[in-house]
């Protein structure tokens, strides 16, 4: 199939980088030309394993272009894949600018019959605002063209984006017709994955229903893991045993410092918003975020406890972006607590092997090191923030011998307490008792 996919963003150029490879010929639209530009140059604008080198083959091949030309890439297309981002606003509702421009576009350039699938993640009833707008600008055109709107949400994991748009493990698609359900049918025909054909309402709120389940699983754990400290058990512990019942699952019962990233903060925001408007609060949601807000809260505390003062105390801090294997600090915990760390006069040094860049445009005043061991040096406490196997791996041995203070705040439980103890450090991570 010929397919236009606009915006190329992680979602987006991940998937036109699935779609391609799947045999269709794939235009990638995105209105910021530095971004094209690159792409065109077969760089990725940001870090995801494995996508540079496909993307590189795919558009040698040509199956898979890039453009700035929307209107143009309209005209060639059989289906139209919407994956602009949808950013919160001040009052946590969802900023459908994007969407609404993108659709204002499609209606103006259509030209025959299109399926125009949604992948951003939209509010409940935006298949019938982009309906709406496209049906307009048709009108004013005066020309009959039938199209079908799609919600076709996106579950991919950042750092293994690529992996998850090949291989999803199920793929929701909300349709209104027949005609839509067999595109999408013959689109994901080569895919091994199980499709639920719903309308596209359920498509929509599936993805939110989703996503604050699972951030709802990591504050449940965040809270457990609080009490846990008090009680003398081990999280991990507690954990195993829980996801050891096939009712739970194992999956997302790790505590830490909370849940970040651009996805997780902006959707529970926009659900919990869509509860209040419709006179159905979703309390529980409300419980999370503020588990979640507070987790940092926690953790600064539990510094503030061992080291006395936070005041010109020099903290390395390992791990800037949301999660190991991306360069996206976007609400990253590391942002939050930095902020406290310099609120409290602190002096913070900080390493990551990818998001450096971008958070020296958050945070001028940190000292970015290139490798972890120079962060460490003359450090009063070490703070884990991201699992990267270059922080996990590190030479616990020779940092100790560097520190100031052997103080180490283990933020995702990715370090051996045993062994990092036995070196003489005094170990506290989220959850687990000071003797284990
Ligand atoms: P992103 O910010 O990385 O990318 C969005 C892109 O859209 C940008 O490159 C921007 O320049 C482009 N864009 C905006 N307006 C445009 C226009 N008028 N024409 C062409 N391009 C335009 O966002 P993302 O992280 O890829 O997320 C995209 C959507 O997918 C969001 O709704 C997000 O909630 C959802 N989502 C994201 C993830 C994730 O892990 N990042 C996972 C699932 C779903």
């Amino acid at each position: 199939m010929d397919i236009t996919v606009i915006g190329a963003g992680y979602v987006g150029t991940t998937t036109a980088v699935a779609l391609a490879k799947n045999g269709n010929r794939v235009i990638l639209v995105d209105n910021n030309k530095e971004k094209i530009e690159k792409l065109n140059r077969s760089c990725l604008p940001f870090f995801e394993e494995g996508i540079e080198e496909a993307l590189l083959l795919l558009k040698s091949k040509g199956d898979l272009s890039f453009t700035t030309e929307l209107s143009k890439s309209i005209e060639v297309c059989d289906l139209l894949f919407i994956t602009v981002g949808t950013p919160s606003q001040d009052d946590g509702k969802v900023d459908l600018t994007f969407v609404k421009e993108v659709s204002r576009t499609i209606g103006k350039g259509m030209n025959r019959y299109k399926t125009i699938v949604v992948k951003s993640t939209v509010p409940v009833g935006t298949g019938d605002v982009i309906t709406e707008i496209i049906q307009e600008e048709l009108n004013k055109r005066k020309v009959g063209i039938s199209f079908d709107i799609v919600s076709n949400p996106e579950f991919l994991r950042e750092g293994k984006a690529l992996y998850d748009a090949l291989n999803p493990e199920r793929v929701v698609v909300g349709i209104g017709s027949e005609k839509a359900k067999k595109v999408m049918e013959e689109l994901y025909s080569k895919y091994h994955s199980v499709l639920l054909f719903t309308t596209v309402k359920n498509a929509e709120m599936i993805k939110y229903a989703s996503n604050a389940y699972l951030a709802m699983k990591i504050s449940y754990m965040n809270e457990l893991a609080r009490l846990s400290e008090k009680v003398g058990t081990n999280i991990l512990e507690v954990a195993k045993g829980m996801g050891m019942d096939s009712r739970i699952g194992p999956q997302f019962l790790q505590a830490g410092i909370g849940y970040g990233g651009s996805c997780f903060p902006k959707d529970i925001k926009a659900l919990t918003v869509l509860g209040h408007e419709q006179d159905s609060p979703l309390q529980i949601l409300k419980a999370v975020a503020e588990v979640n807000e507070s987790q940092i809260d926690w953790f600064i505390d539990k510094l503030i406890n061992k080291l006395g003062s936070l005041t010109h105390k020099r903290i390395a801090v390992l791990g800037l972006t949301f999660k190991p294997q991306t360069d996206d600090i976007r609400e990253a915990s590391s942002i939050k607590v930095i902020q406290k760390l310099l609120q409290n006069d602190s002096i913070v040094t900080a390493y990551d092997p990818k998001g450096t860049e971008y958070m020296k445009k958050v945070f001028s005043e940190v000292l970015y090191t290139s490798e972890p061991i120079e962060a460490v040096r003359k450090a009063d406490a070490i703070l884990v923030l991201t699992e990267w196997k270059e922080v996990v791996e590190l030479d616990w041995k020779t940092v100790k011998g560097l520190v100031n203070q052997p103080y180490i705040m283990d933020g995702r439980n990715a370090l051996n307490p045993v062994y990092i103890r036995s070196l003489g450090f005094h170990y506290s991570g989220v959850g687990i008792p000071a003797h284990d």
